[in-house]
């Protein structure tokens, strides 16, 4: 069986480690990763999405943390602090600098995002064939209104340095329009036997990728099941502030208005199925009336048992959907 997961950081990342548990060694999983978060650091190409993709599925990722490096140590940022060299908003430990090195080598030397991403799997063994959304430079920016009046700021200054806490008026995935999917990434969708969205941030994980031209009309017109895992529970994001970037596109922070955003299939949207949360049973019949077949599970990766039992959870449902 061929599996194909679009997938943002750590939501993407945790659920795609339950899915591989979950599915026979045989089967062979394609991840597409959001390229959207990227972020060019003392002339470094920083990938946090792909990194975490790639440190989770290959036992080197600092587990309470999410991202970044187990057993990090941080010389190279304070060193850059005694300079008085920012932004020290943005951790970057000395083990994860390695990465960026390498990847930012590669690039120079006029290497694809797609191949470089490749390469450094080589090392992290991640267990299945991770691709960028594109090997084009999109960056996704966020509007917002403060103290120093409109402006807009790169994501990761909006998620980290301002911790979502002012509202988001507009997401805008620069570069997006003129990007393309990269090597492979249309051809893992069109080929595949089941197309999951995995519990990521739909508008700047989810989303981003969708915002490259090609790869919204894949998933749509893929002849595969397509199955999603909601990452809003109980009417909250469970992990972070997706409330504040689903205010952003109008879309209420829960199960079922995330699944109505992406749409039914059956009338030009991304999904067959879709599960909530067992505390959002509730939601299961607006879902159905929306045209998506939908179920209740225990959807909290609290530990690899319980997100592999989500990832079948997800084939169940996509083997019904299929009938
Ligand atoms: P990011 O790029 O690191 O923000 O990661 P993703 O976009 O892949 O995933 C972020 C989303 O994961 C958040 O919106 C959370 O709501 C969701 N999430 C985190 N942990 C869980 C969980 O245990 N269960 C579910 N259903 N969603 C989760
Ligand atoms: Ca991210």
């Amino acid at each position: 069986m061929r599996i194909t997961a679009l997938a943002g950081g750590i939501g993407g990342a945790r659920f795609l480690r339950g899915l591989r548990a979950a599915v026979s060694p045989s089967d062979e999983i394609t991840v597409i990763g959001n390229t959207g978060d990227d972020i060019h650091l003392y002339g470094l190409k920083v990938c946090p999405d792909l990194d975490t993709v790639m440190y989770t599925l290959g036992d080197g990722i600092h587990e309470e943390q999410g991202w970044g490096r187990r057993d990090e140590t941080w010389s190279i940022k304070e060193e850059m602090k005694a300079y008085g060299v920012g932004p020290e908003w943005f951790g970057l430990g000395d083990r994860d600098f390695a990465t960026h090195l390498v990847r930012t080598q590669m690039i120079d030397a006029g290497y694809p995002l797609s191949a470089v991403t490749e390469a450094l799997c080589i090392r992290w063994k991640p267990g299945v064939r991770l691709l960028p959304m594109s090997d084009d430079r999109v960056e996704t920016h966020v509007r917002i209104t403060d103290a120093d009046g409109p402006r807009v700021v790169h994501f990761q200054e909006y998620w980290v340095r301002l911790h979502a806490a002012v509202d988001a008026e507009a997401i805008i995935p620069v570069g997006a329009d003129a990007a393309k999917p990269a090597p492979g990434v249309l051809e893992a969708i069109a080929e595949a036997d089941l197309v999951l969205l995995p519990p990521s941030n739909p508008v700047v994980s989810i989303g981003s990728i969708l915002a490259v031209p090609g790869i919204r009309e894949a998933v749509a017109g893929a002849s595969a099941p397509v199955v999603g895992l909601s990452p809003i529970v109980g009417g909250a994001p469970v992990r972070g502030m997706a409330d504040k970037v689903l205010a952003a596109i109008g879309v209420e922070t829960s199960a079922a208005a995330v699944a109505e955003h992406y749409g039914s299939r059956a009338s030009g949207g991304l999904l067959d199925g879709w599960l909530v949360d067992t505390s959002d049973a509730a939601a299961v019949a607006a879902v159905e009336a929306a045209g998506i077949a939908c179920r209740a599970v225990p959807l909290l990766m609290t530990d690899l048992d319980a997100t592999a039992e989500m990832a079948r959870a997800a084939l169940e449902l996509a083997a019904e959907v299929a009938k």
